[in-house]
């Protein structure tokens, strides 16, 4: 199985955001921004979390080899989701390989 589908079934699974109200929408978009002057862009972070996922499964200290990322999921709860999602998939997978 290829990370990249991983990544797309962890997406699909998100839920739909529209019930948001647009206040909180727009204040989480201006946190974003915020962030963005020195962090990582979501992009960034999302095109490396297959990466930083990878490394936790191997029992690698991925906070430690990718600080900006762990910095950058602890900020961004869009993010965050993302990489859960992304994990639990892979666990799953690795469990079924098993
Ligand atoms: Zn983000």
């Amino acid at each position: 199985m290829n990370i990249r589908n991983l990544i797309q079934r962890a997406r699909r699974r998100l839920t739909p955001r529209e019930e948001l109200p647009n206040e909180a929408v727009l204040g989480f978009l201006r946190v974003l921004e915020n962030a963005r002057k020195e962090e990582l862009t979501c992009e960034e972070i999302y095109s490396k979390l297959d990466e930083y996922v990878e490394c936790e499964m191997d029992c690698k200290d991925a906070a430690r080899v990718m600080p900006l990322i762990r910095e950058h999921l602890d900020i961004c709860h869009e993010c965050c989701e993302e990489y859960e999602a992304l994990l639990d998939v892979l666990e799953h997978t690795e469990r079924d390989r098993n």
